[in-house]
């Protein structure tokens, strides 16, 4: 068999397995068996290529390429096992950005090895070169938007950029030109390809994927991390088309059509039109001019808290970010436990965006061993909340917010939330009164029914099971 037909064997291989990884993620169950298929697949990948390219290269170019996957590989590791499970979604965000400058790179190695030394001396035929600098403008301007738009939601989802949407004047119109504009250069690439056009198209989509996700607002960018993880996967798929590898063709068409999908499931939780996401900005026509909320809030203490929860018949928690930050999910799976033993039916509810990535409060809850059939779903839980009586709110806040629901000047209005405030008695725990992601005051802290209890959420559980 030649290395080629090898290669190409093994390529199959490592699809089927990102299949059938693809396919493990989509539960809790087979979650872990999906991984393991992914890494076997992206081993199976990289092994072929190095084959592949050791019976084709130089061995110089074979030992750059090698002491490249060293390099990236010890780095993703090490960052991976540091990473605390709050960095995930920047770290995600990062890592995109990767994808998209390796797409700019592939995109203009192309361009510098055919269309740049001209038709007579490369090995692409005359028919076919104009197809290849479709292929060159589109990966690049895909791979450009990738980069950029990534590096901006890493900025704010890492708080070193504001989470403000940015709001240009006529911003649709100037999305709307770069589109017109990466159209209208592609077409003159094709037709007379040269540096000037190359470095345009760049050009352009670089400020295009900066403007789409710097216009988005802090309560929104759940969507766009999936978004950018979709645009991702397209990256992957148009410089497959360049390197003329299926495997890249096949597993970025996967993660394009899933993160696709994943962003339009994001949408409905959020109840956001999915084709003003992909226009991007998509959070700022419902308006930024939230109505100051103003008013007396009580504070309680955890033996007060203890009290509560002693004469409650049913209790639902409700966590969020917070919970993350403060890794108060094991005193709370403690909790849950005593309480359950003393005979409280006790619930969790999870809305779609807690925290800071898709599932990411179910990871957490798994984590501290709290059985998967009391973690409930928002849809599954908010019937029943007005019948609770006691929520407990573990560092959430916009998933909690009435505003959503009664101001429709809020940024986040429209997004479905848990109404907590129907329950009985509703124990916020946070730090202070400051705002959650989205940057809006919460009206729930000043409802009558509603305590405070303030401090890092991890001591003020154990504080509440050690009054219990
Ligand atoms: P929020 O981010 O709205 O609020 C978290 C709250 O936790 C804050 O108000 C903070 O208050 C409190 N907190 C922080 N640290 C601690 C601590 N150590 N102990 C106690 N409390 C703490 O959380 P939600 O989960 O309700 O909402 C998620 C938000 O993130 C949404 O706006 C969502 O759109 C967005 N988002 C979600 C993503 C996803 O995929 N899930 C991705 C990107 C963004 P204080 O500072 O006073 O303690």
């Amino acid at each position: 068999m030649s290395p080629e037909t090898a290669a190409t064997a093994a390529y199959i291989v490592a699809a089927l397995l990102t299949v059938m990884s693809l396919a493990g993620l989509s539960k809790h169950e087979t979650a872990r068996n999906g991984v393991v298929y992914g890494i076997a697949g992206m081993t199976v990948a990289l092994v072929a290529t190095v084959v592949l390219a050791a019976n084709s290269l130089e061995a110089g170019a074979v030992a750059l390429m090698v002491a490249g996957f060293v390099i990236g590989g010890g780095v993703g590791l090490w960052r991976a096992r540091v990473v605390e499970m709050t960095g995930m979604p920047e770290l995600i965000a990062l890592l995109h950005s990767f994808v998209g400058l390796a797409a700019v790179l592939v995109g203009w190695n192309g361009y510098l090895e055919v269309e740049a030394v001209g038709a007579a001396q490369t090995t692409v035929a005359p028919e076919l070169l104009g197809i290849h600098s479709v292929e060159v403008g589109v990966g690049v301007f895909i791979g450009a938007v990738t980069f950029t738009g990534s590096i901006v939601a890493y900025g704010k989802l890492s708080g070193r950029m504001k989470s403000r949407p940015l709001t240009l004047p006529g911003k649709n119109a100037l999305n709307l030109s770069a589109l017109v504009a990466f159209a209208a250069l592609t077409v003159a690439f094709v037709l007379a390809p040269s540096l000037g056009v190359m470095i345009a198209i760049t050009a352009v989509a670089l400020a295009l994927g900066w403007h789409l996700v710097a216009s988005i607002g802090g309560g929104d960018m759940p969507v766009v991390v999936s978004m950018l993880n979709s645009y991702s996967g397209w990256a992957a798929a148009a410089s497959g088309f360049l390197l003329n590898n299926t495997l890249l063709i096949v597993t970025g068409a996967l993660v394009g059509s899933s993160g696709a999908y994943l962003s339009y499931v994001m949408c409905q939780a959020m109840n956001r039109s999915f084709l003003s996401v992909i226009a991007g900005g998509f959070g700022v026509e419902s308006g930024t001019a939230a109505a100051d909320v103003e008013g007396e809030h009580r504070e309680v203490q955890a033996d007060e808290v203890a009290e509560m929860l002693r004469e409650a018949s049913s209790v639902v928690i409700t966590p969020g970010y917070g919970m993350a930050v403060a890794q108060a999910q094991y005193p709370v799976a403690d909790l849950t436990r005593k309480l359950r033993d003393k005979g409280v039916e006790v619930r969790f509810g999870i809305h779609p965006v807690a925290g800071r990535l898709p599932g990411h409060m179910n990871v957490l809850l798994a984590e501290a061993k709290v059985p998967y059939d009391i973690v409930l779903e928002m849809d599954e839980i908010n019937d029943d909340l007005a019948s609770t009586s006691v929520v407990l709110v573990i560092g959430a806040n916009d998933t909690v917010n009435p505003a959503a629901m009664d101001d429709p000047g809020s940024p986040i209005a429209g997004m479905p939330v848990l109404r907590v405030w129907e329950a009985k008695n509703v124990v916020v725990f946070k730090r202070s009164m400051a705002v959650g992601y989205a940057g809006v005051q919460n009206p729930l802290f000043f409802r009558e029914n509603t305590s405070m209890i303030f401090g890092d959420a991890k001591k003020r559980v154990e504080d509440i099971l050690t009054a219990l």
